[in-house]
């Protein structure tokens, strides 16, 4: 007797669909999320830091700790600053590629950066 499409190769389709969709939801979350963060010290690159690790980056100037970056759940946020208006602290997190958080007095950029910037400039313009 030929086998017919029974109950247990309904459940491989459903994985197999489930499997599908959550590979275009991440794929469509990549191309709005950035991929890294950028930390620009008075022009220069001070560094540069995935936007997957949940870490907390002291921005040192002359080896002293001037802003306090924080990054989690893919959002960089500054969290901490010595700055007299603290503007850079009261910025909201950042995520999305081209999104940034300046602090004017320590001369200090936070920028997002994305893999799929070619895309967003295309759009942009
Ligand atoms: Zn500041």
């Amino acid at each position: 007797m030929k086998k017919r499409f029974g109950k247990t190769d309904f459940i491989v389709l459903l994985v197999i669909l489930a499997v599908i969709s959550l590979a275009g939801i991440f794929v469509v979350l990549n191309r709005e999320n950035g991929e890294t963060v950028v930390i620009f010290l008075q022009g220069d690159v001070y560094q540069e830091i995935p936007l997957t690790e949940n870490r907390e980056i002291e921005i040192q100037k002359e080896g002293v700790t001037v802003n306090v970056l924080n990054i989690r759940d893919g959002k960089a946020d500054m969290t901490d600053a010595d700055c007299p208006d603290k503007l850079c602290v009261h910025q909201k997190p950042i995520s999305k590629s081209g999104e940034t958080i300046v602090c004017l007095p320590n001369k200090i950029v936070v920028e997002v950066k994305g893999g799929q910037e070619g895309d967003f400039d295309s759009m942009a313009r």
